[in-house]
């Protein structure tokens, strides 16, 4: 599997960085957003080192919508958002700035005003730390 030794994400996969995790598989690996837009922010990337949805291989992309699907439902179950976007970035003009393939997992708040290309504002861990729990708990129902 491609690691690259500098990339942040390639870290969280190694074990290098903590996170909250959601979820894991021998392909994929999903948890919660440090700089959350909305409560319940999360990605799910592949665990090889591509760069964007170009170089991804097609059968780690298949497994990253399969992932997405179950956390989405368990985000869904869990926190109730008024709706949700599945969205991902290519490059920076389109506002990626982790050049290691993820999706997003973007719930939504009627009139939140999210923008596409959103400024990064950290987060209050122990509300992430709080959400992460109670999708945990909806993903261990599924
Ligand atoms: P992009 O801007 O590339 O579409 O999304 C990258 C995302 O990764 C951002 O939403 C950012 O908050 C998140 N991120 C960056 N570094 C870390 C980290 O170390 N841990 C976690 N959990 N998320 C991160
Ligand atoms: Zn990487």
């Amino acid at each position: 599997m491609h690691t690259d030794p500098e990339c942040i994400f390639c870290k969280i996969v190694a074990g290098q960085i903590p996170c909250f995790k959601l979820y894991e598989d021998a392909t994929v690996l999903s948890f919660m957003d440090i700089n959350p837009v909305n409560d319940g922010h999360c990605l799910v990337i592949t665990k090889a080192h591509a760069e964007n949805f170009y170089d991804a291989g097609p059968d780690d992309l298949q497994a990253v919508i399969r992932a997405a699907q179950r956390v989405a439902r368990a985000v869904d179950r869990a926190l109730a958002p008024a709706g949700l976007n599945i969205i991902q970035a290519n490059g920076p003009a389109a506002g990626q700035s982790v050049f290691h393939y993820h999706l997003h997992v973007f719930p939504r708040r009627a009139g939140d005003n999210a923008s596409f290309n959103w400024q990064q504002i950290p987060g209050d861990m122990q509300r992430i730390e709080a959400n992460h729990g109670k999708i945990l708990a909806a993903l261990a129902q599924a």
